[in-house]
């Protein structure tokens, strides 16, 4: 397996994981190559039109003179969406409950940036893992600093394959901030 490969694996069993993921697809040409996910009839139909979706709203952006655009976004009823966009000339399409709409964002960011965490500790990928915000419960991907929804220091979090506390950017934190944050977690503040 390439390592464009590996990532996007990656990718995918992450995001498939998410609690209000129907589905995700990632195909080429209108043909399957991997898919994830409850709604297998929805992946499916999804997987055979992606292609040719994000080919025509190419075609109607240039016509526009607005360039090329990056993504798809289909809104469903009962607060679901579609989002589809390309990745190395596979297209990758996801349907998630309209709440999950920052943390899936910051995943796809994530891919497309080529940004890579690593534990430091047990060396396990967390480009794609999400953590939920202790004190709002909303969904955050590992290298967020602040919770996007409440603003909740969460630079400090624990890997979920090794229990052990890694910085968001996937530095080993010192002594020093492992102490202040135990401290604080005494008075409850972390
Ligand atoms: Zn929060
Ligand atoms: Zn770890």
């Amino acid at each position: 397996m390439s390592a464009v490969d590996e990532r996007l694996n990656n990718f995918v069993e992450e995001v498939s994981r998410i609690r209000g993921v129907a589905y995700i697809t990632v195909s080429s040409e209108g043909f399957p190559y991997m898919t994830k996910g409850a709604d297998r009839e929805g992946a499916e139909y999804a997987s055979a039109i992606a292609s040719s979706m994000l080919k025509s709203v190419e075609e109607l952006s240039l016509l526009m003179d607005e360039g090329k655009p990056v993504w798809l976004k289909v809104y469903l009823p009962g607060d679901y969406k579609v989002q589809m966009f390309q990745y190395n000339n596979l297209s990758v399409a996801i349907k998630y409950e309209e709440y999950l709409e920052m943390v899936i964002e910051k995943l796809i960011d994530n891919l497309k940036k080529g940004i890579t965490i690593k534990c430091p500790y047990c060396k396990r990928d967390l480009t794609f893992v999400t953590v939920k915000c202790p004190y709002c419960g909303s969904l955050n991907v590992f290298n967020e600093p602040r919770c996007w929804s409440c603003g909740a220091d969460l630079r400090l979090k624990k890997c979920p394959y090794c229990g052990k506390l890694v910085y968001y950017d996937g530095r080993k934190p010192s002594f020093f901030t492992l102490l202040i944050y135990r401290i604080k977690k005494i008075f409850g503040l972390a």
